[in-house]
């Protein structure tokens, strides 16, 4: 997609869990070669939100729009397909198996039964062209040195790098990111910070779910911020610090 284009976006998308309201109308867009950041408090709906623009779940009211296509109960296969990528709040990788055959699995968009059922149903050509995609993005994502050892012996930091690398094998045009900051040393978040800048420059649409402020204002193009599930703001960092309902809700604390 061209920079500045929308890839993916939320109208008037309002979740209710019986009488709670965890997302209320709330509005917002994804463009292509930019990092947008979710912030807010605990509570405030964030992983609500993430949940449905993910394909994890269905809004109650309101759509979501990937590639200008309004999805419906579609599964998460479906999301990816279309060019979502994501990633999870905790680390999701299988540990005593090597970085490409982790990042493998991403590239395997049918991939959602584990490793070893979809493997068996590949010709060798099929899983040959899947590790050579794999290591292609190990590359892109600075890991090649790490390509063959396994994912449990990475630093956490490299770990949540293996975990973007995977959602970068299944091509996608979006990329959503759950907390990618936390836990993480100093340095870590700085490598991650560069990854994900240079990812933008390469033209991905990026949303980060973030609660770490200065990774979050160093690196976002724009922020929305949610607050008791309503969106209460949303700028340029500059414009968010300034916000004084910002301020009040959530930054001042
Ligand atoms: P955040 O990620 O910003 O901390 P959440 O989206 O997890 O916020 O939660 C928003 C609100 O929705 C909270 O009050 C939470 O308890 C409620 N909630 C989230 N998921 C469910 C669910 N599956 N069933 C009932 N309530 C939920
Ligand atoms: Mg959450």
């Amino acid at each position: 997609p061209a920079s500045g284009s929308v890839i993916l976006e939320a109208k008037n998308v309002t979740k209710r869990f019986g009488g709670l309201v965890a997302n209320n109308d709330v509005s917002m867009s994804i463009q292509a070669g930019e990092v947008h950041a979710l912030i807010g408090p605990n509570g405030a709906g964030k992983s609500t939100f993430f949940n449905m623009i993910s394909g994890v779940d269905d809004p109650t009211e309101g759509d979501v729009r990937l590639m200008d296509k309004v999805m419906g109960k579609s599964p998460s296969r479906d999301f990816a397909a279309l060019g979502l990528g994501r990633t999870f709040q905790h680390v999701r990788l299988l540990g005593q198996r090597s970085v490409v055959e982790n990042v493998a699995l991403g590239a395997h968009r049918r991939a959602h039964k584990g490793w070893i059922a979809s493997m068996l149903r590949l010709d060798r050509g099929e899983e040959a062209a899947l590790l050579a995609e794999a290591r292609r993005q190990i590359e892109r994502c600075g890991l090649g040195e790490f390509a063959d050892v396994p994912a449990a012996s990475l630093a956490l930091g490299q770990q949540r790098i293996v975990e973007i690398a995977r959602a970068l094998a299944g091509q996608p045009a979006v990329l959503l990111l759950d907390e990618p900051a936390a836990g993480l040393r100093h340095l870590e978040k700085r490598a991650l910070a560069d990854l994900l800048t240079q990812l933008r420059a390469e033209g991905l649409g990026i949303l980060v779910v973030e609660h770490d402020m200065e990774f979050v204002m160093n690196l976002a193009d724009r922020i929305t911020v949610l607050e008791f599930g309503t969106v209460i703001a949303t700028g340029t960092p500059t414009e968010i610090q300034n916000n004084q309902r910002v301020l009040d809700a959530y930054l001042g604390g």
